[in-house]
């Protein structure tokens, strides 16, 4: 028998299970048993598609067996099963990232903590928060020797070679002095069985002692003679064991919909919404789709799961398979399952098969329209914008065929309110018909933009301008939408300032006026700007920086970083408001050190309204203070 250690982060979250995580413990057997329908799946699939297991025989099926006198539960399984090799990889160490984001994002409130314990794959050891002791006997297909795990969650397991008749697992789970009364319970089992795992497609067994009483016979009774109780084993199935997916719409209600969506997604809150659709005719296939109340903890993580697996005819096939649907509709959970594709499909003919192209097309316009309708409700809509609104906006640029439909699910803030966030159709609505664009400004503090004097004149004159606060996704992803519907999307920072009642001859005149200060600023400020010039779009600020809408660098710049490239800033338009006292004093000023530090000031303190860095802050001080003492 060798003894092994677990990985320190498996060491941990073992600690976590059996310290902290007590408020939901009844979902071990959810997390189990859909590792035994997993395995079954697994085994299934290959009976189907593998030479060497085709001969196997059996019938899938899990047992669970409550056994009163040894206060334990078994869950038995007769699925593809672990050799030593794989018990060491999935229940000894972690292979993947799992753990470690797990423990990364657990917030200490326990019942919050646990709903995430599925989420992460990290569902086997669930079973220790109830479980005094562990063994896992397990015999893989195809193969002839046996091993059996055990361990008592406490830092290390023992594996040793074991007899094990047929292929499959069995846990055993010596339950903890605590918890007996709880789970070693016939009834208690069966609830959570049909909560959890109602439409696991296999049948669930439960075996259990009875006590049955004998039946006497009229003479029997009449002489007052005792009836004989005894124990008598039972074996009674506890679920449905219909692939929920297969079934009729109308027979189905919406419990059962959120109580399968929990055994596939591991989330114990129930769904935002669900799609379930049935196509004949070409090409015929299922999908069910789910979008969760919260959205998964990995979503913005490179190595996240996908959530949708795929059957084919009702065997599962996969459920790794990034392209089942795009990335940018990862959050959503659910089922695909295709009559047509072959069993054996390889990822490479997933990506090149036409039918699954179709199921995919389909399938972006089923959740899309299902998005849309939930949009029709306020209130539950600033929900789903809380979560997906982001994911949405990569759409708007990776998904060309949708994007107009995608266009009208995204919501932006905006200056028009500070609370409720914008469709582009309602800033359409409001806007004046003249108008005839949608502005917006971008940068990564709200407050920041709310407050940018590049929206002085947009406020005087009543245009909304939208706020696009994610920097970092809104830069890449605006300046490529173009227009919605004929209306131009342009951004404050380098177009024109809107509609003044300025004309030409006036603007020419105040141009003449400050030609000469505008010439000594950008002497002063040499190849820290691109250009000085006076300006109409600011009122109670003296300066303001933007950008050049017509510089080729800019737009060079805008697709590397497009292509997530590092670019360095070019060098701003300074814009200095004719009409302030500072720019007006200015004007008239013959001091050069003066003219030099304001300046400098001005430069800086317009960057600054952007959020943008300054380059020298010892010197703005210094200058800041100079202009001070002059002051008085
Ligand atoms: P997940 O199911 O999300 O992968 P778990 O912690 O529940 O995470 O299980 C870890 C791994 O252990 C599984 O991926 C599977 O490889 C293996 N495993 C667990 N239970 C079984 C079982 N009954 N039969 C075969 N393999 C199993
Ligand atoms: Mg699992």
């Amino acid at each position: 028998m060798a003894k092994h250690e677990f990985q320190t982060e498996v060491g941990q979250l073992l600690q976590l299970m059996t310290h902290s995580l007590y408020s939901n413990k009844e979902i071990f057997i959810r997390e189990l048993v859909s590792n035994a329908s997993d395995a079954i799946d697994k085994l299934e699939y290959l009976k189907l598609t593998d030479e060497k297991l085709k001969g196997i025989e059996s019938t899938p099926q899990i047992n669970i067996k409550i056994d009163e006198e040894d206060n334990s539960l078994t869950i038995v399984d007769n699925g593809i099963g672990m050799n030593e090799a794989d018990l060491i990889a999935s229940i000894g160490t972690i292979a993947k990232s799992g753990t470690k984001s797990f423990m990364e994002n657990l917030t200490g409130d326990a019942k919050k903590d646990s709903n995430l314990i599925g989420q992460f794959g990290v569902g086997f050891y669930s079973v220790f928060m109830v479980a005094d002791k562990v063994d896992v006997i397990s015999k893989k297909a195809g193969e002839e020797q046996g091993f059996k795990w055990s361990s008592d969650g406490s830092g290390s397991f023992d594996l040793s070679p074991c007899v094990k008749e047929e292929h499959g697992t069995v846990i055993y789970i010596k339950l903890k002095e605590e918890e007996i009364s709880e789970f070693v319970s016939k009834p208690r089992v069966e609830t959570i069985v049909k909560k959890y795992s109602n439409h696991i497609a296999y049948p669930i067994f439960l075996i259990f002692d009875e006590e049955v009483t004998e039946e006497l016979s009229e003479e029997d009774k009449k002489a007052g003679k005792e009836p004989k109780k005894s124990m008598e084993n039972k074996r009674e199935q506890a679920n449905e064991a219909t692939a929920l997916w297969s079934q009729p719409k109308a027979k189905l209600k919406a419990e059962d919909y959120n109580e399968f969506y929990k055994t596939i997604s591991h989330d114990s809150t129930d769904p935002m919404a669900y799609v379930h659709t049935r196509a004949e005719g070409v090409s015929e296939y299922t999908t069910l789709f789910y979008i969760p109340a919260i959205a998964p903890m990995d979503m913005y993580r490179v190595d996240y799961q996908p959530g949708v697996k795929l059957y084919v005819k009702k065997v599962f096939i996969t459920d790794d398979e990034k392209e089942l649907l795009p990335t940018y509709l990862r959050f959503v959970r659910g089922i695909i399952d295709s009559q047509d594709l072959p069993l054996n499909v390889s990822r490479e003919i997933l990506q090149e098969n036409k039918i699954m192209a179709n199921i995919k097309q389909s399938s972006v316009k089923k959740v899309l329209s299902e998005i849309k309708k939930l949009a029709k409700d306020e209130e539950k809509y600033k929900e789903f914008t809380a979560q997906y609104n982001r994911p949405l906006k990569e759409g708007v640029y990776q998904d060309h065929v949708n994007k107009d439909a995608i266009l009208e699910l995204v919501r932006y803030k905006s200056t028009n309110d500070t609370e409720n966030m914008t469709s582009l159709a309602a800033y359409k609505d409001r806007a004046d018909t003249e108008q005839k664009a949608i502005y917006y400004i971008i940068g990564d503090d709200e407050k920041v933009l709310r407050n940018s004097p590049l929206l002085e004149s947009y406020k005087k004159n009543n245009i909304e301008v939208l706020i696009l606060d994610d920097k970092e996704i809104d830069e890449v992803i605006t300046p490529g939408i173009g227009s919605y519907k004929d209306w131009d999307l342009k951004d404050i920072t380098s177009c024109e300032a809107p509609k003044t009642e300025q004309t030409e001859e006036e603007k020419k005149e105040v141009e003449e006026k400050f030609k000469s200060i505008v010439e000594k600023i950008t002497g002063v400020l040499g190849a820290e700007v691109k250009e000085v010039k006076t300006t109409n779009r600011l009122s109670d600020s003296p300066s303001c920086v933007v950008k050049d809408a017509n510089d080729p660098m800019a737009q060079m710049a805008q697709m590397m970083k497009a292509m997530g490239q590092e670019v360095p800033e070019s060098a701003p338009i300074l814009e200095i408001n004719p009409d302030h006292e500072i720019v007006k004093a200015l004007n008239g000023c013959s001091d050069d050190t003066m003219i030099e530090n304001i300046s400098w000031l001005l430069l800086d303190q317009a960057k600054m309204s952007e959020g943008m860095e300054i380059k020298d802050t010892v010197a703005f001080t210094k200058r800041l203070n100079t202009v001070m003492a002059k002051a008085f």
